[in-house]
């Protein structure tokens, strides 16, 4: 199974895709924590990818394109299925995925989109700390979610399975409301 996580930052989207990757057994892919871990380690990639992220940007999609094709042609992303969070967020990278998609064979695909709204957001992205969320690209990053990633939505209602998840409430009850999405519709196909 190919699950693509969808959902503004600060959603829940990664805490939630982890426990669902570890629940279902798949490889969990978040394109954010390798950029973090390539700053981190101070690779070329790193080190620019840093001062985009800094400022609320996104990575240019030929980048993030390259580095998402090589993780999911492994071979043990294939035997295992995966769980991608935080890609693709634009239309461009939800284009290039359906062509490695279908060059790779991977056609068990569902997508997960994790709604909230604007304020509850903001609340979370201001509590959370991190070193890209202060008030100035936590707004920025949510321009360009709206305008950049929100279409990407829309873009999979006309290929696949959408399930639109309500991500406020507990971890555990929004958890067992996506594997139950996820599960239920694996019954009813097979
Ligand atoms: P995340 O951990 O998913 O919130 O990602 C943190 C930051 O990494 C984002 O604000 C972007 O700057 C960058 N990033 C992560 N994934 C992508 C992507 N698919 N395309 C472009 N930039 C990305």
């Amino acid at each position: 199974m190919q699950v693509i996580f969808l959902g503004p930052p600060g959603v829940g989207k990664g805490t939630q895709s982890l426990i669902t990757a570890e629940k279902l057994g798949l490889f969990h892919l978040s394109t954010g924590d390798v950029l973090r871990q390539a700053a981190a380690d101070k690779t070329e990639l790193g080190l620019k990818a840093k001062e985009i992220m800094e400022k609320g940007e996104l990575v240019p999609d030929d980048v993030m394109i390259g580095l998402v094709r090589d993780a999911i042609s492994k071979k043990e992303m294939r035997d295992k299925g995966f769980i991608l969070d935080g890609f693709p967020r634009t239309i461009a990278q939800a284009e290039a995925l359906d062509g490695i998609f279908v060059l790779l064979g991977y056609s068990d695909v569902k997508v997960v989109n994790i709604t909230a709204d604007n304020d509850e957001i903001i609340k979370r992205l201001l509590g959370r700390g991190r070193r890209d969320d202060t008030i100035e690209t936590v707004k920025h990053r949510l321009e360009v979610y709206n305008k950049q990633t929100a279409p990407v939505k829309e873009y999979y209602s006309k290929k696949y399975i959408v399930f639109d998840i309500n991500g406020v409430g507990s971890v555990q009850d929004i958890n067992d409301k996506i594997m139950e999405a996820l599960t239920t519709y694996n019954i009813k196909t097979n």
